[in-house]
């Protein structure tokens, strides 16, 4: 039996195959209408739900012939569209801390909803936090905005796993604009430079961090007086 569309094969147990299928929540935010839905359409195909740490929620354990079902009753799209590509873009709660420096979820969302599914050579994972302390293992990101008093900071190349990388900061004290900017122009230049496979961290390293941000720069540099000019004309 080939594995159902947007659904993970599970350890097999015997002659027996179960599947996971989690659906897209943007930034860990979700109505309760959604989450009780969830856990309807769990109960009703005998699924066990996970909390994942991702900010997600799983259902694991599912057949999988009910998989195009459940996706159908869940009404939701699917968390992660291939394993080349943005795979998480995690939020703090930003404002909803007392210890936030900026209220990054605008911008946080406005990153999920530009790079959610986002082809990439490799799986990537964002994350964007209000402050310092980092929530949302934001310093284990292949990119990472954190705030503090000043504006953004951009980090690149983070990663947790079996081969741990701390990120290297390439912008800080950027505006909300500059930092959207900044993103796109690190993820843009990591596309378009590193080859299929390549992660972020393994790919910075070969290159030299020194190099990999003159091509970022260049990048950020275009897109800032492209958005100037615009706002001249
Ligand atoms: S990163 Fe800062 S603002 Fe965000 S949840 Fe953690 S402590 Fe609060």
């Amino acid at each position: 039996m080939s594995i159902p569309k947007f659904a993970v094969l599970q350890k097999p147990r015997g002659e027996e195959r179960t599947y996971g299928v989690t659906p897209r929540i943007p930034g860990g935010f979700i109505t309760p209408e959604a989450l009780i839905n969830i856990a309807n359409v769990a109960k009703k195909y005998g699924g066990t739900i996970k909390i994942t740490s991702g900010q997600r929620i799983a259902i694991l354990g599912v057949k999988g012939e009910d998989v195009d079902n459940i996706w159908e009753e869940l009404d939701m799209e699917p968390g992660v569209l291939s394993p080349y590509s943005v795979k998480n873009i995690e939020l703090c709660p930003a404002s909803f801390c007392k210890r936030a420096k900026q209220n990054s979820l605008k911008l946080g969302m406005k990153i999920e909803h530009r790079f959610y599914g986002a082809p990439a050579p490799n799986r990537t994972k964002i994350a964007v936090v209000g402050c310092r302390n980092g929530c949302a293992s934001a310093n284990a990101k292949d990119i990472a905005v954190l705030a503090d008093e000043e504006g953004f900071i951009i980090r690149v190349g983070g990663s947790a796993g079996f081969h741990p990388r701390l990120p290297d900061t390439i912008a800080e004290g950027l505006n909300e604009e500059e930092a959207f900017d900044m993103v796109e122009a690190v993820f843009e230049h990591y596309c378009e430079a590193a080859a299929m496979g390549d992660k972020l961290g393994p790919f910075i390293d070969q290159i030299s961090f020194e190099s990999f941000k003159v091509g970022v720069m260049s990048r950020y540099q275009e897109k800032r007086q492209h958005e100037k000019t615009n706002k001249e004309i």
